[in-house]
């Protein structure tokens, strides 16, 4: 992907761009799932690991990406599309796979939001399915039984 994307894409959260900051937003758009702090640590073996934290901090405070916890014990982030303000109508669902153990955002499907007691005030939902992905169920399919 051109760099022009991945400039702008910091430019609409207020990031100033930092070369360091280009290389994680883009190798998290080109991993294309959840990564954890350590997949990080591990696609950018030249980065020191507090560098990662930080610039990972920076960019959940900024809304550039969100937060995910897929049940694993190890918190995932993936880049929020470019109109998402992480508000919870706009939250949407995640797949951890069982097998291959990677975590996908379905961008396309909303979480369900559900009526709550009187009294009680959402703040955020955590919506995560768990199952084979389409590469692994597609593995399952050819595997003899
Ligand atoms: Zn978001
Ligand atoms: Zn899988
Ligand atoms: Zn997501």
């Amino acid at each position: 992907m051109d760099q022009q994307v991945y400039l702008k894409k910091l430019e609409k959260r207020n990031i100033k761009p930092t070369a360091m900051r280009l290389l994680i937003l883009k190798t998290m758009m080109q991993l294309d799932r959840a990564v954890s702090l350590l997949d990080l640590e591990n696609e950018l073996v030249t980065v020191d690991k507090s560098t990662i934290f930080r610039t990972i901090t920076l960019f959940l405070g900024h809304h550039l990406i969100h937060g995910v916890d897929d049940g694993t014990g190890s918190l995932k982030y993936a880049v929020c599309s470019n109109e998402c303000n992480c508000s919870v109508d706009e939250q949407h669902t995640h797949f951890y796979c069982q097998s291959c153990h990677r975590t996908f955002c379905l961008k396309s499907i909303r979480v369900p939001v559900v009526q709550l007691p009187d009294g009680f005030a959402i703040q955020s939902i955590n919506y995560v399915i768990k199952g084979l992905c389409s590469e692994c169920s597609a593995h399952n399919l050819i595997k003899p039984v």
